[in-house]
């Protein structure tokens, strides 16, 4: 009988072995190899013997926290095809205003507002019309055409990666790879395994192309009980990404960073998007022990010179310093994990591509390009043509200088662009729920 052979062990998800056999049974059927479970790359270079089979594969990660699988490799191309995005099962992001889903709002068609307990949201109608969606066949009917994650395929089945930890949080993993293989809508057997959500809206910089440094209030700062409230995802969550505003605004967050709920969770990684400016290194030492899987720090610039212009914050010697610490940090005990430098392009810094991903080679750290969403300060460059086929060239020139996953988050915005071009839609983005009319390539890259 598959899986008979698997270690008897504490399952807080063993309700659920029934399904997981059976969707193990299909995930061996769908990659026929030399020997019973079709594996080809099974785990780590650190990992025991290969293993027989998928699950056996994914058993061997507990307790092993740095060895991760694969499920790509056991996935035949053809299912790999047909999952471009599987945040609907991977992911829950919550917005100040109720506004939640898989992703950025921006990117949803029609973004649905949900209230309540975590788990009902991450369950709720909207996001099994996602998961309906990104199973089906043909353009998801809940997605933007312009969403780069779909365009550039970023976050499809074949990149997703099964930590080792703990073993309720292996198991969810599995439960979520079988969830996305059966394209389960429902979702009723798995946690999500990755929160994100913003902190406050408050910023305390006043970036060109973003409202919150005006319109932004600690007074919808999330809560203490907010954070209480996580103790059901906790086990089986891989990533927290907190955003704002500025999310270490929040001095309810910044306690909740340093205080005991994530020391007992080492394997929650924490990835946050922010202007590093309270990362000073007194507050990066009091934050030493939290594991920082990803830090996106909102640069926008290249030069001091543009960096005043664009952020109309903290100076650029201050934020330097800051940025060296966080380097220096990271040398001596390999957290955080990563670091990217983000620049969303504007009118204001267009000149400075090149040179702001020659600034993050010279760091060492992974470079993050994003279009403008609406047309602050008449920052957009969205209305003209010529700025607009410049940028996708430079963009794909600058790609292939970059890691995988940069270089295809890069594609993927010169591919909107390029899309916007063919179909003449010269407009600020993000565009109306309605604008559909070019189909979403789904190809592989
Ligand atoms: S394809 Fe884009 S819009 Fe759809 S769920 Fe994925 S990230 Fe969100």
């Amino acid at each position: 009988m598959p899986g008979a052979d698997l270690p008897q062990r504490r399952d807080p998800y063993a309700a659920l072995a029934a399904t997981g056999e059976a969707l193990a049974r299909a995930l061996r059927a769908a990659a026929p190899g030399p020997d019973d479970g079709g594996v080809r790359a099974a785990v780590d270079a650190a990992a025991p013997p290969t293993p027989r089979s998928w699950r056996d594969a994914v058993d061997a990660l507990v307790d092993r926290a740095d060895a991760t699988v694969r499920p790509a490799d056991w996935l035949a191309p053809d299912l790999l095809a047909r999952r471009p995005c599987t945040l609907p099962w991977t992911r829950l992001e919550l917005f100040l205003d109720d506004l939640h889903g898989p992703c950025c709002v921006d990117f949803q068609r029609r973004p649905a507002a949900a209230t309540g307990a975590l788990l009902a949201r991450f369950r709720s109608p909207a996001m099994r019309a996602f998961r309906a969606a990104l199973a089906g066949d043909g353009p998801p009917a809940t997605c933007r055409p312009s969403c780069p994650r779909l365009r550039g395929r970023s976050d499809a089945l074949d990149h997703l990666v099964v930590r080792g930890g703990p073993a309720a949080f292996v198991a969810n993993q599995r439960a979520v790879v079988e969830a996305i293989v059966a394209g389960d809508v429902d979702a009723a057997a798995i946690t999500p395994l990755e929160l994100s959500f913003a902190a406050t809206s408050f910023c305390n910089y006043d970036c060109l192309m973003c409202r919150w440094g005006v319109d932004g209030t600690l007074a919808d700062e999330r809560p203490a009980a907010f954070y209480d409230a996580l103790a059901p995802l906790l086990p089986g969550l891989a990533r927290l990404e907190v955003l704002g505003g500025e999310p270490l605004a929040s001095p309810v967050f910044r306690d909740f960073l340093a205080g005991p709920t994530l020391a007992a969770h080492r394997h929650v990684r924490v990835a946050l998007t922010t202007n590093a400016s309270y990362l000073t290194p007194t507050e990066q030492a009091r934050h030493a022990d939290v594991r920082f899987e990803h830090l996106t720090i909102s640069l926008n610039a290249a030069t001091d010179a543009t960096y005043r212009a664009v952020n109309r914050g903290l100076t650029w010697p201050r934020i330097r310093g800051h940025l060296d610490a966080l380097r220096a940090r990271r040398a001596a005990t390999g957290w955080p994990r990563a670091i990217t430098y983000s620049m969303v392009m504007l009118r204001a810094n267009l000149h400075e591509l090149e040179a702001f991903a020659a600034l993050a080679r010279r760091d060492g750290v992974g470079v993050r390009f994003m279009l403008p969403m609406r047309d602050r300060n008449d920052q957009s460059f969205l209305r003209d043509a010529a700025a607009m086929a410049d940028v996708a060239r430079r963009l794909r020139a600058i790609a292939d200088d970059l890691d995988d996953r940069d270089a295809r988050r890069a594609r993927g915005e010169a591919e909107v662009l390029d899309d916007r071009l063919a179909r003449g839609v010269l407009r600020p983005l993000p565009d109306d729920g309605d604008d559909v009319a070019a189909p979403v390539r789904l190809s592989r890259r």
